[in-house]
C-alpha cells in the first residue's frame, strides 16, 4: 500500500501505528489525537528576540496607613492591576519563561519565542504566594522569585513550605543574596558570603539549581560581577535597561530588567512591554 493512500484514510498520527498494528484492522481513534483543540500551537522562534523581564516586588492591597508610605506604594502592585497585566500577556499570546530559560538561550545562542516574557518578583514577600500565585496559575503563567534567603520564615515573607508549593506550581527561585546589602560596599569576604551562601541555602533547601542572582537595588560594579561569576552564577540581573536582546550574551552579569511600579498604569504597562 502506498503512503499516499494511507494519509487521507489514517491521518498522520495513525500512520505511525501502521508499522505496529497495520491499517487494515480498525483501530480505535483516540479523540484527543484528532481533536484540533489539543493540537499544540506552533510557537514562532527567533534569534532576533527582545524579551521583557518584568521586575515586581509586592502584589497586595495596601491598608490606608500603608498607602501613605511612598516607598511601599511604589513597591506594591494591587492584585487587580497584576491580574489585568498577566491576563493581557496571556491574551496577547506571550510565552512565559523563567529567567533561567532566557539565560540559557543567551548562553547557547539559541532562539526564543517571538513573544516571550519573564515575570520576576524580588525579596520574597508572602503576598507573592497568597496573592500573585493564584493569578499566575489561573493564566498558566510562571514567575521567578529572587529570594533574599534571610527572609525565609520572617514576618510577611515566604516560608519554606510556601516556596516548595510555588515550585510545584511552576514558579522558580533564584538568589537575591542573603541579607540584601548594597553589594558594591562590601569587603571581598562579605561579598563572597552573600553570593555563595544564598545560592547554597536555596539549592539545599529547595533541591533546585540556582544559576542567577539579582543585585539588590540593581547596584553592581566590576568586583561584584566578577564575584558573582566566581560564586558559580551563570548570569546576574541589574535594574533597568529595557528588554533582553541576543547582544546581552556579551555581558551576562549585567542583564536588564523592566521595573513595574505600583503607579505603573495599564497603558504604561503595555508600552513598557512593547518598548522596554
Ligand atoms: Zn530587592
Amino acid at each position: 500500500m502506498l503512503v499516499g493512500e494511507l494519509v487521507p484514510k489514517c491521518g498522520r498520527i495513525a500512520l505511525l501505528s501502521v508499522t505496529l498494528a497495520g491499517c487494515s484492522a480498525p483501530q480505535p481513534v483516540r479523540r484527543e489525537i484528532v481533536s484540533h483543540e489539543t493540537t499544540p500551537r506552533l510557537t514562532p522562534m527567533t534569534h532576533q528576540y527582545a524579551v521583557p523581564v518584568l521586575m515586581y516586588h509586592r502584589i497586595a492591597n495596601l491598608s490606608p496607613a500603608e498607602q501613605r508610605n511612598q516607598l511601599l506604594r511604589d513597591l506594591t502592585v494591587s492584585p487587580h492591576d497584576f491580574e489585568e497585566q498577566v491576563s493581557y500577556l496571556k491574551e496577547n499570546d506571550y510565552i512565559f519563561l523563567q529567567v533561567s530559560e532566557v539565560e540559557k538561550a543567551l548562553r547557547d545562542g539559541q532562539p526564543l519565542p517571538e513573544k516571550a516574557i519573564a515575570i520576576t518578583m524580588d525579596d520574597g514577600y508572602r503576598d507573592n504566594f497568597t496573592e500573585a500565585l493564584p493569578i499566575l496559575t489561573k493564566y498558566s503563567a510562571k514567575a521567578t522569585i529572587f529570594m533574599v534567603t534571610n527572609n525565609f520564615e520572617a514576618k510577611e515573607r515566604l516560608s519554606w513550605a510556601d516556596a516548595r508549593q510555588m515550585l510545584r506550581e511552576k514558579m522558580s527561585f533564584q538568589s537575591h543574596t542573603v541579607s540584601h546589602p548594597d553589594l558594591t560596599t562590601l569587603n571581598p569576604e562579605r561579598l563572597d558570603f552573600e553570593l555563595i551562601e544564598s545560592k547554597r541555602v536555596l539549592e539545599s533547601g529547595l533541591g533546585t539549581k540556582v544559576t542567577s542572582v539579582a543585585y539588590p537595588a540593581g547596584a553592581f560594579n566590576r568586583a561584584v560581577s566578577k564575584a558573582s561569576e566566581k560564586a558559580g552564577y551563570l548570569a546576574a540581573w541589574k535594574k533597568g535597561g529595557g528588554p533582553v536582546y541576543p547582544v546581552n550574551a556579551t555581558t551576562p552579569y549585567e542583564l536588564p530588567r523592566i521595573r513595574i511600579h505600583g503607579k505603573t498604569d495599564f497603558e504604561k504597562f503595555k508600552r513598557r512591554v512593547a518598548n522596554g
